[in-house]
């Protein structure tokens, strides 16, 4: 079967990498998920961990039929045929689960925001185990004051601390895609950290900051907040550029944003 370009196909096949990943996070007795299984070479390291229950969430159809055939003689393996974009992972997602997932490129930052954006927080999720483009893993990881701190870093650090993050070279896959990857482990920060009502607020300011990154922040500020409501929030200085706004600023915004 030929690799599909447009779901992503670039199948891992270097076994120390593999070994690697998946050795990030206790696996023994845990109920773990995989997004975008392939042909399952994080699939076979993570069985040989003894997890509780493993649920495989793969798109391409005659994939998934194949992962079925494959793990029909281990009982806690469930395959989901579907597009994890569609599924209410949410709701399928157990307690304590880890999630793992060498992402389709294409839709890797929509992933992560979706698990971002989970509604009940503390998440079911104890570790998320992902890997992306590295460009699109500098946006993610971007600290303030730096070239990659945007949008996708500050929805990021609102709701995950990062634990570790390792590169991997384009030869440990087949087909070889063009970009070196990176491998990032986070965890869900605790509920009481968190001050919003509803993370999609905080994706939508950021959004509006950030789709005019030279324009200053007096311009668009006031757009969405009044005189009084912008005085209180003691940290902004309007003269500045939105990189210039620590993620604090944006929470604090996002927050007087709620209330109105
Ligand atoms: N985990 C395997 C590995 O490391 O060899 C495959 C990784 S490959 C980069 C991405 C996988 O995600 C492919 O198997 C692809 O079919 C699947 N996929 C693509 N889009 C998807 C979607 N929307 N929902 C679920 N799986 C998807």
């Amino acid at each position: 079967m030929n690799p599909k370009k447009s779901l992503g196909q670039n199948f891992l096949i270097d076994k120390n990498i593999i070994k690697k990943i998946v050795s990030l996070v206790k696996i023994k007795n845990k109920n773990i998920i995989e997004i975008g299984p392939g042909k399952g070479a994080l699939t076979d390291e993570i069985l040989k961990q003894f997890p509780k229950s493993l649920f495989l969430i793969e798109k391409d159809e005659k994939l998934s039929k194949e992962l079925v055939f494959k793990y029909s003689q281990h009982k806690q393996v469930k395959v989901i045929s579907g597009d994890v974009l569609k599924l209410d992972l949410e709701r399928i997602i157990l307690k304590n689960s880890i999630i793992f997932g060498n992402l389709p490129y294409n839709i890797s930052s929509q992933i992560l925001v979706k698990l971002i954006k989970f509604k009940t927080w503390t998440p079911n999720f104890s570790d998320l185990v992902l890997m992306f483009q590295k460009e699109l893993a500098n946006k993610i990881t971007g600290k303030f004051n730096t070239k990659h701190y945007g949008r996708l870093s500050i929805l990021t650090s609102y709701r995950l601390n990062i634990i570790q993050k390792f590169l991997i070279s384009n030869n440990c896959f087949f087909p070889k895609p063009k970009v070196i990857s990176q491998v990032i482990h986070f965890q869900p920060k605790k509920e009481a950290e968190l001050s919003l009502r509803d993370t999609s607020n905080l994706e939508k300011i950021t959004q509006f900051f950030f789709s005019n990154k030279r324009k200053m922040v007096n311009k668009k500020i006031k757009n969405i907040l009044s005189e009084s409501e912008i005085k209180k929030i003691r940290e902004l200085k309007l003269n500045l550029r939105p990189s210039n706004l620590k993620p604090e600023v944006y929470f604090k915004i996002t927050q007087i944003f709620e209330k109105k």
